[in-house]
């Protein structure tokens, strides 16, 4: 079920919705639920990978989950940037903010997912994506909206322990927390959204079979059941 808040954004205002992440399964951990709503409610989706995610497994086999995992959510729409996984750090800037300013050309999107500058992990490919993001947003002058990924002190409480001992964060990294009432977006993933959402995470099975063996499906699905999302304002802040 969608929030009903007034303050926040409902899956229709998002309009055309480009989402930018790292690796094939990003996508589906931080945002299948407002994937799949979006694509119900007849809104083009369409998902930038800047690796082929070759460093967590057999590249080939990675592009065919996030092709399953995608039309799991009802996305026909990708584009892999052809960046090398483990290594989006090394890229000049200028490089990968061209590479994500032609998307924005070609899509126009109303409504950018990305990762915050914490890079949600700590991955150093998330935070090099999130400033690509950032800078061809800037350039562009501002014309969608952008929102980054986050969670909140609800999901820490309930989930911080079972996630660092599943080796979730990066060694140091700090996840972003935000507060309920800096939360411009929030899907609970429920009902037909939580069985489309599971779909789309089982597709990633080179990735996510370990830690569904090691929690078990019921588990698996509360724990990623809300995504959750700020939004960044034009001075680059999130709010
Ligand atoms: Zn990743």
């Amino acid at each position: 079920m969608r929030d009903r808040r007034p303050d926040r954004l409902h899956i229709t205002d998002l309009g055309t919705v480009l989402g930018v992440w790292a690796h094939p399964d990003d996508e589906a951990f931080l945002s299948a639920a407002v994937m799949a709503q979006a694509r119900d409610a007849g809104q083009r989706v369409v998902v930038a990978t800047a690796t082929g995610g070759e460093a967590g497994g057999n590249g080939e086999e990675r592009s065919r989950e996030l092709m399953r995992s995608l039309a799991a959510v009802g996305v026909t729409e990708h584009e892999f940037l052809g960046f090398h996984d483990g290594h989006c750090d090394g890229v000049p800037m200028d490089g990968g903010v061209a590479a994500v300013r032609r998307l924005l050309e070609q899509i126009r999107p109303d409504t950018i997912l990305t990762f915050g500058p914490d890079g949600m992990t700590g991955h150093g490919d998330h935070v090099a994506v999130s400033r690509w993001v950032t800078g061809a947003w800037r350039a562009s002058g501002h014309r969608s909206r952008l929102l980054h990924a986050t969670l909140t002190g609800s999901f820490h409480r309930r989930w911080g322990a079972l996630s660092s001992a599943n080796g979730i964060w990066m060694p140091g990294a700090v996840p972003p927390s935000v507060p309920d009432k800096a939360v411009a977006l929030h899907v609970s993933v429920t009902g037909a959204s939580a069985d489309r959402k599971f779909a789309a995470l089982q597709a990633h099975a080179s990735q996510t079979d370990g830690l569904l063996r090691a929690v078990g499906d019921e588990m698996f699905r509360d724990w990623w059941a809300a995504e959750t999302f700020v939004e960044v304002d034009a001075i680059g802040a999130a709010a």
